[in-house]
C-alpha cells in the first residue's frame, strides 16, 4: 500500500523535460530509409567540423549498461568515464550554417555561479569535473556570420548548455515528444533546461511520419536536397534524433547519446542509466549499426567520445 502510494505520488509529480515552447517544424521533408540509402555513399556539399568544447567525466554506468554480457566479459566496472561535450558544425553552400546540438557555454570557465545549470542540477551532474575549451561565445567571435538554429539530437542538459551564448531568436530543432518527456527528475532539471532556453525561438519538432521501409521510426531529408538527414532513434529519450551528414569527404553519422561511447559503439553495448527506454535505444543502435555495416564509407561520431 505504502509503495502504491509512493509510485502514485511519482507519476503525479513527475513533469516535462521544459516548458520552452514546441511547434511541428516547417523545415523538413518526410522521407524514406530507401531515399536515403540512394544517395548516402556519394559526397555532399556540407563541410562538417566537429567542435570538443569540454571536457567532462561522468559515472560509466551512465553511458555504458555494465550488466549487458559484453561488458561483464570485458570486466567494465563504474567509475568515471573521460568523455566531451561536442558541437558540431554544418556549413551548408546556400542554406547558411547550423549546428547539431550546442557544446557548453561559457559561463561555466569564468562564472559557474551564473550559469544556466546550478543548484541541485550541477551538483549531479559532476561539474567540478568539467572544463570548457571552446564555448560557443569563442565560435561566434570567430565567426561573425553566426548561426541560423541548432538541431539538437536530444534536450538533456549537456546537449543544450551552450544555447544561452548563441543570439536570442536563435531556430531551435529537436525530435517530437523532447519537450514534454516527462520524468521525476524533471522536478530538478526543468528549471535548468528553460533557463538554457530562454528567449530563444520556439521548438520546432520533426515532423516524422513513419518509414516505408521500416528501417527508422521515422527519416526526413532536413533541407529536401538529400545533404542532411535526420533519423528517429528513440529510446535514450522518445525522441531521440541521429543526423546523417553527406560532408565534402563522404558521409557522417551523428549518433547523439543512442551511444555515447567508443566502446559501446564497438561492442554493440547501448548506455545504462542514462537511458529512459533501455529495450528502444537496443534497437535503435542496432539500427544505426547496421546501416554503418552495409555503408562502411560513414564515419561515426558518437555522443560523448571521439
Ligand atoms: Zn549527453
Amino acid at each position: 500500500m505504502k509503495r502504491l502510494t509512493l509510485t502514485a505520488l511519482l507519476a503525479l509529480t513527475a513533469c516535462r523535460t521544459t516548458s520552452h515552447p514546441t511547434q511541428p517544424s516547417t523545415l523538413g521533408v518526410v522521407r524514406s530509409t530507401a531515399d536515403l540509402l540512394a544517395v548516402i555513399d556519394q559526397p555532399g556539399p556540407i563541410e562538417l567540423t566537429t567542435v570538443a568544447s569540454a571536457d567532462w567525466a561522468v559515472d560509466r554506468s551512465g553511458l555504458i549498461d555494465l550488466s549487458d554480457p559484453r561488458a561483464k566479459e570485458a570486466k567494465l566496472e563504474d567509475g568515471a568515464e573521460p568523455i566531451q561535450v561536442f558541437f558540431h558544425v554544418l556549413a551548408h553552400p546556400t542554406k547558411g550554417t547550423w549546428w547539431v546540438d550546442s557544446g557548453m557555454e561559457h559561463a561555466w570557465r569564468e562564472a559557474p555561479d551564473r550559469a544556466a545549470i546550478r543548484g541541485l542540477a550541477a551538483k549531479f551532474m559532476n561539474v567540478d569535473k568539467l572544463k570548457v575549451n571552446q564555448a560557443p561565445s569563442d565560435w561566434l567571435a570567430a565567426h561573425p556570420s553566426g548561426v541560423q538554429g541548432v538541431f539538437f539530437t536530444h534536450l538533456h542538459l549537456d546537449h543544450v548548455s551552450g544555447v544561452p551564448d548563441l543570439p536570442a531568436g536563435t531556430a531551435l530543432y529537436s525530435g517530437p515528444g523532447e519537450a514534454a518527456a516527462s520524468s521525476f527528475q524533471n522536478l530538478v532539471v526543468q528549471a535548468n533546461t528553460d533557463r538554457e532556453l530562454e528567449g530563444k525561438g520556439t521548438i520546432s519538432e520533426w515532423a516524422f511520419a513513419g518509414d516505408a521501409s521500416k528501417r527508422f521510426e521515422g527519416v526526413i531529408d532536413v533541407f529536401g536536397d538529400g545533404s542532411v538527414w535526420a533519423l528517429l532513434v528513440p529510446g535514450h529519450t522518445p525522441g531521440s534524433t541521429a543526423y546523417l551528414v553527406r560532408t565534402t569527404t563522404g558521409p557522417v553519422l551523428l549518433t547523439g547519446d543512442t551511444c555515447h561511447t567508443r566502446w559501446g559503439w564497438e561492442h554493440d553495448v547501448a548506455p545504462g542509466s542514462f537511458t529512459a527506454d533501455h529495450a528502444a535505444n537496443v534497437e535503435s543502435l542496432k539500427r544505426l549499426r547496421t546501416l554503418v555495416s552495409e555503408h562502411p564509407a560513414i564515419e561515426v561520431r558518437l555522443g560523448h567520445q571521439r
